[in-house]
């Protein structure tokens, strides 16, 4: 008999950051069902913060669904934060390189079926590298939406029109950054504000404005792009970065299609990716509440907000009246964690629940919760739409004013925290802004919506639907390559 031919086999590299993994990791459960073996690489220091969270078993993976590491080339002692970012952009290309070149080098001599392709996060192109030494093909996949992608592909734009670097500090406050920008297709209106805020500097050799920018550039040399977005959502956006990268492969909301073809209880609902320990009582807690009665509040996992704005922020919501979840991250603020007083939560404690982490899947499809007040990453987003929940927007950094601008004006999903997008945070608006999402008419209209794109989201993952069919087009590509 002949033997039966050796699966295909696809090393899978995300950013080591949680909203990188998550996706990456659905990706890669998807191939893996679509009959790859999977080698999937976290770093050695989040290979030890997940044997923390999650205990030993969750990374033992199973026979065709395998573990491996590599070091990111930052010392132990760096908490690796929002702040250490640049950082992480300067030592990945080259101790990151060195390493995952070393990786591929013993899978390539080990007893695991022969590499066949690499699926890398856009933002470690570095990867490309490998990939030509070795003669594999390698697609891309960028966690970002499609409207915050078709930013970072106009960076170098910016450049040759003199827009960045900005001239002097004084733009971003100046109302320079409210000027509209009717040079990006598809994006008619959209200000130089909306754009990911690695622009907002006067240093032309800003790292994460050219991290990103080499980035998008680096994927013109990839076999495909795949982007956690559908057409229905994001059409013309799609059909601007397809004009830039014809091999593009839309395969979102990436959390239905998982649900679609990977419906739990299977045999790889043990794998999971979080990086914090998750609070499961919340969950509990949320099973006493009135159904649509509870504004569940996540800034995601990279961000830190200022002491002051935590303080004003715990006002507004406790003065709103609303009953709450909020998730409070270990090392969200910026300078201490003793904003958030004993006397605060104890009054609180009749309506409001703070944890250190949660399941946020599970607790935005939860019946009891009514609304997400959220940071717009794009993961975040996208799970709230997938459970139909409407949005506070509160964006901080990289896309996110991009993910809040279309979340609001465009699919109306959301209500924004800060109106127009500048100045500061004050209770008075967030109490206002909380009671109007909970219990206000743009509430019901941002609900309406958000139920809207819910099945429009379900529409594009079940069979015929768009990203169910692109992913059938991505396995056929990776298989023949
Ligand atoms: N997340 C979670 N529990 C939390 C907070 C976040 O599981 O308490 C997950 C969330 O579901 C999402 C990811 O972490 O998949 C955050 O990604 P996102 O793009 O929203 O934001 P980022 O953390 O990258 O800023």
């Amino acid at each position: 008999m002949e033997p039966s031919p050796a699966k295909p086999h696809a090393l899978c590299i995300p950013l080591p950051a949680q909203g990188h993994i998550n996706p990456m990791l659905k990706l890669a459960k998807l191939l893996h069902h679509k009959g790859f073996h999977i080698t999937f690489v976290h770093t050695e220091f989040n290979h030890q913060r997940l044997d923390k969270s999650l205990g030993e078993s969750a990374l033992r993976g199973l026979d065709d669904f395998r573990f491996e590491v590599i070091s990111d080339g930052l010392p132990p002692s760096n908490p690796r934060g929002i702040l250490d970012l640049p950082s992480l952009c300067l030592t990945l290309p080259v101790d990151g390189l060195r390493s995952f070149r070393k990786l591929v080098m013993k899978l390539m001599n080990s007893d695991a079926p022969p590499l066949t392709c690499i699926v890398s996060d856009g933002v470690m192109s570095f990867t490309l590298e490998v990939a030509r030494e070795f003669g594999l093909p390698e697609v891309m996949f960028f966690t970002p939406s499609g409207c915050g992608m078709l930013g970072y592909l106009h960076f170098e734009e910016l450049v040759d029109r003199g827009l960045f670097p900005l001239k002097d500090e004084s733009c971003v406050n100046n109302g320079f950054l409210d000027k509209a920008v009717d040079w990006i297709p598809a994006m008619q209106g959209i200000r130089l504000r909306d754009l990911p805020t690695f622009i907002r500097t006067t240093d032309p050799d800003d790292i994460m404005f050219n991290y990103n920018s080499e980035s998008v550039n680096n994927a013109f040399k990839a076999d495909g792009v795949i982007l956690n977005t559908f057409d229905d959502l994001e059409g013309e956006v799609v059909e601007a970065i397809k004009a830039k990268y014809p091999q593009l492969y839309t395969l979102g909301p990436l959390p239905k299609l998982h649900q679609q073809l990977l419906p739990s209880p299977n045999s790889l609902d043990s794998i999971q990716s979080s990086l914090w320990k998750e609070d499961g009582g919340c969950l509990v807690w949320l099973d006493g509440r009135e159904p649509g009665s509870v504004l569940y509040v996540n800034f995601g996992s990279l961000i830190t907000v200022t002491r002051e704005e935590l303080r004003e922020f715990a006002w507004g919501l406790a003065n709103s009246r609303c009953s709450f979840l909020w998730v409070v991250r270990p090392n969200v603020v910026n300078g201490g964690e003793d904003v958030i007083s004993e006397a605060f939560r104890e009054e609180m404690r009749d309506r409001g629940l703070m944890v250190g982490w949660c399941a946020q899947e599970r607790v935005l499809a939860h019946s009891s919760v009514g609304g997400f007040l959220t940071h717009c990453g794009w993961n975040s987003t996208l799970e709230s739409m997938c459970a139909g929940v409407p949005l506070v927007c509160w964006p901080f950094f990289a896309e996110q004013h991009m993910n809040c601008l279309y979340s609001c004006g465009r699919w109306g999903i959301g209500l924004e925290m800060i109106d127009g997008g500048s100045g500061d945070l004050k209770r008075d608006r967030v109490e206002r802004v909380v009671r109007e999402l909970m219990e206000g008419e743009k509430g019901r209209d941002a609900r309406k919506k958000a139920m809207e794109w819910k099945e429009r989201g379900e529409a594009a993952t079940r069979p015929q639907g768009s990203s169910h069919t692109n992913l059938d087009r991505l396995v056929n590509k990776l298989r023949g390559l």
